[in-house]
């Protein structure tokens, strides 16, 4: 069952896709199939843009068994280019080197390997620009 449920979301996984309201134009991400301000169901799918801003972020300490490996990692809410919000993993880089408003992009990276059955899950994070690392390498 959970096999099945990683399949049917690898689409918005792979490629950031969101749903957008065809009335009032709200897009969404997770993808919804009511428009959460106007609770039309006129949503189509669409790719969300790779790049955005962090808006606010926090470190994680204490993570869950699967996510001990990560620790401490950071979560951030990012805004995107065409303003659609998303909260997310940011990786490849260290909370000391992040900012407020730091242009980050999607990258897809693997979340999760089930030991047992051998799964591997792979899902979006986002990183700084690379613009931004460059400046750090001496
Ligand atoms: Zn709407």
């Amino acid at each position: 069952m959970q096999v099945s449920k990683s399949w049917r979301e690898l689409p918005q996984r792979y490629r950031l896709e969101g749903k957008k309201c065809t009335q009032c134009g709200k897009t969404c991400f997770p993808p919804r199939d009511i428009c959460p301000v106007c609770n039309s169901d006129h949503m189509i799918i669409v790719n969300l843009p790779k790049r955005g801003k962090i808006v606010t972020y926090t470190v994680i300490h204490t993570a869950p068994a699967n996510f001990e490996i990560f620790k401490p990692y950071i979560i951030a809410l990012v805004q995107l280019e065409d303003g659609t919000h998303l909260t997310t993993q940011l990786t490849d880089c260290k909370p000391d080197n992040i900012t407020l408003g730091m242009d980050v992009e999607a990258i897809i990276r693997k979340i999760n390997e089930d030991g047992k059955d051998g799964i591997i899950y792979y899902s979006y994070k986002f990183r700084p620009v690379l613009k931004n690392a460059d400046k750090k390498k001496s």
